[in-house]
C-alpha cells in the first residue's frame, strides 16, 4: 500500500511563512499532499483559514502548531497536533509565548545597530503580518534585502545566532507548560526536527525526551526538511527506544528560502507507529 502523504510541519504569513494559509493549500495539494496541518509559530490564528483551504483543496486536516520552549539553556520547538484550536488554556498559554517577542526585537535590533545595522526594527516589520510575531526570520529577510549577506542561512550565521550580534537570549514556555497546553486541548506533542538541537550533548538529548515523555509528550518528527538520511534514522531509533509516535513535516517557509518543499520529503520507515494513526479520531475531512 502507498504511504499516506502526510506533511504536518510548515509555517504561513501567521507566523514566519510568506505564504497567506490558502496559498500553502494549494501549494501543498499540487504536491500531492493528503494530510495536513499549519503549524505557525506561538500561533493557532491561522487554523480556521487553514482547515477551509485544506477542506476546498480536498485535503484531510489536523489543527497544528510550533511551540518555542526553554530547556537546558537552549530554544526547543514542540509541535503540537490534533488538538482543539479554540482551547482557552491553550490560546492564553500562546499569547504568553508571543508576549515578549516585541522586546526581544528591539533588543535584538539595539545589538545590530552596535555592528553599524541601523533601522532593524522597522526594517524587520517590514515583512512583518502578525504584530505579535516579529521572529529573527523576519530580521533576517530584511538584513538580506539590504545587503548585509547573500540569503538568509548566513544572516543567522553571522548575526542572529548564540553569541552573534543580533542574538539575544530568551525565556520562552517551559517544556511541560507546552506539552500540557497541547495534550489537555486534545492533542499529541511531537519534538520537532530534534537533529537541530546540535549544542546539546548527549545527556542533554537523553534529559529531554525523558522529561518530555514524563510530562506526557509522544511524538518525534522523524522526517522533516532539515535532517539528513543518517539523522532520520537516528531519530527513528530513538522513536522505536522511547516508544514515541513519528511524525512527518517540511518545515516549509517560503518558496524562496525553503529546500524541501510542501510534501517532497522521504516517507517515514516502516517500522514506526504514525502519529496520524493515533491521531485518526481527530484528523477532520469535509
Ligand atoms: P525565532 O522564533 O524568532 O527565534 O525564530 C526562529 C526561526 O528562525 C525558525 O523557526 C526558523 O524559521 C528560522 N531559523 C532558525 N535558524 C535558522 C537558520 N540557521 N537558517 C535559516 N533560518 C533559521
Ligand atoms: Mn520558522
Ligand atoms: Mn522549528
Ligand atoms: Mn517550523
Amino acid at each position: 500500500m502507498k504511504p499516506l502523504n502526510a506533511d504536518l510541519h510548515c509555517h504561513s504569513t501567521v507566523s514566519d511563512g510568506t505564504l497567506e494559509p490558502e496559498a500553502l493549500a494549494e501549494r501543498a495539494a499540487a504536491n500531492g499532499v493528503e494530510l495536513w496541518a499549519l503549524t505557525d509559530h506561538d500561533e493557532v490564528g491561522g487554523q480556521r483559514r487553514a482547515r477551509a483551504a485544506a477542506h476546498a483543496k480536498g485535503m484531510a486536516w489536523l489543527a497544528g502548531t510550533e511551540i518555542s520552549v526553554s530547556f537546558a539553556g537552549e530554544t526547543v520547538h514542540i509541535v503540537g497536533l490534533g488538538f482543539d484550536p479554540e482551547d482557552v488554556e491553550l490560546r492564553e498559554g500562546l499569547a504568553r509565548t508571543r508576549a515578549g517577542r516585541e522586546a526581544r526585537a528591539r533588543e535584538m535590533a539595539a545589538g545590530l545597530a552596535q555592528v553599524g545595522i541601523h533601522g532593524a526594527f522597522e526594517g524587520a516589520c517590514r515583512y512583518v503580518s502578525n504584530p505579535e510575531l516579529i521572529s529573527r526570520t523576519h530580521f533576517a529577510r530584511f538584513l538580506v534585502e539590504a545587503g548585509h549577506c547573500a540569503d538568509t542561512g548566513e544572516v543567522f550565521r553571522r548575526y542572529l545566532t548564540n553569541g552573534k550580534p543580533g542574538f539575544v537570549e530568551h525565556r520562552w514556555a517551559k517544556l511541560g507548560e507546552a506539552v500540557g497546553w497541547i495534550t489537555r486541548a486534545g492533542g499529541v506533542a511531537v519534538i520537532a526536527h530534534p537533529a537541530r538541537y546540535s549544542r546539546f550533548t548527549p545527556t542533554e538529548e537523553y534529559a529531554l525526551f525523558c522529561e518530555f515523555k514524563a510530562h506526557g509528550g509522544q511524538g518525534v518528527e522523524v522526517v522533516t526538511g532539515s535532517h539528513s538520511a543518517a539523522e532520520s534514522e537516528k531519530y527513528a531509533q530513538m522513536a522505536l527506544e522511547f516508544e514515541l509516535l513519528a511524525s512527518r513535516g517540511s518545515d516549509f517557509h517560503a518558496p524562496a528560502e525553503s529546500r524541501t518543499d510542501l510534501g517532497a520529503l522521504p516517507w517515514l520507515p516502516g517500522r514506526l507507529s504514525p502519529v496520524w494513526e493515533a491521531l485518526a479520531a481527530r484528523i477532520e475531512r469535509r
